[in-house]
């Protein structure tokens, strides 16, 4: 049985397919993850081709068939599209590891909206304001982490379970673990000590301020070990190829 679906969607990927189609992986509103065949896409005259570009937010129109890996998807229109991502080298790497992680660590048709508007919105952040954008995307996976139950605790240590004092700092990450507090830090043998400044933005609660003072090395060291925390928890995962690529 196949049905007729609107929804709004990010483009996620895509790739040519054949002599004419392209084959596009979407985050949905209302089915999560879905790849979809656009057929005729790059022939110059179809209507739809041009939006089916990453990052795009668009209105989506497919033919659903129950079992089917590939929808067909008939038609698209451009809700939003991101120009300031593509042009801006910094932005480009750190957004692309935003669309590499939402496809590598969401389920196929598994609906989350909450994790859709927060896709959306960090998107638009990304592209209109002028937050580090190493930042934005520390701030993406550890929502995406919530979204996708690989949560970290940010209210007591991992390993002796003291409640977490906020704003105080010597506490540390460690990517088996999670946060570990000053007094436990002996006890793992890799950790990054985190900043009073980047201990309130892996717990969100972060004024725009007070990012301003993080160094790049430190938002680098600590977005490799968020990447090690996922590797660990999420054994299919192989890392993220986008902030490594530039
Ligand atoms: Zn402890």
């Amino acid at each position: 049985m196949s049905e007729i679906i609107k929804t709004e969607a990010v483009v996620l990927s895509k790739m040519n397919y054949r002599e004419s189609s392209t084959i596009a992986t979407f985050y949905t509103k209302d089915l999560g993850r879905i790849s979809g065949i656009i057929k005729g896409a790059r022939q110059p005259k179809s209507p739809v081709g041009h939006k089916i570009d990453s990052f795009n937010h668009l209105q989506i129109v497919m033919y659903k068939k129950t079992g089917r890996d590939m929808q067909l998807i008939s038609q698209a229109e451009l809700i939003s599209y991101f120009p300031r991502i593509k042009e801006d080298l910094q932005k480009l790497k750190y957004a692309s590891a935003v669309l590499e992680l939402t496809l590598a660590l969401t389920v196929e048709e598994e609906a989350n909206q909450k994790l859709f508007r927060g896709l959306v919105k960090m998107l638009s952040l990304f592209e209109s304001s002028e937050r580090k954008p190493g930042i934005l995307l520390i701030k993406f996976i550890v929502f995406l982490l919530k979204e996708s139950g690989f949560e970290i605790q940010f209210d007591q240590c991992s390993i002796c379970g003291n409640p977490i004092t906020m704003g105080a700092s010597g506490y540390s990450f460690n990517f088996e673990r999670g946060i570990v507090c000053p007094s436990c830090r002996h006890e793992v043998s890799s950790s990054i000590l985190l900043s009073p400044e980047l201990f309130q933005i892996i717990t969100g609660l972060s004024d725009i301020r007070s990012e301003e003072k993080i160094p790049s090395g430190e938002i680098d060291n600590t977005l490799n070990f968020l990447e090690k925390y996922l590797k660990y928890h999420v054994p299919e995962f192989k890392g993220i190829k986008s902030i490594h690529l530039f």
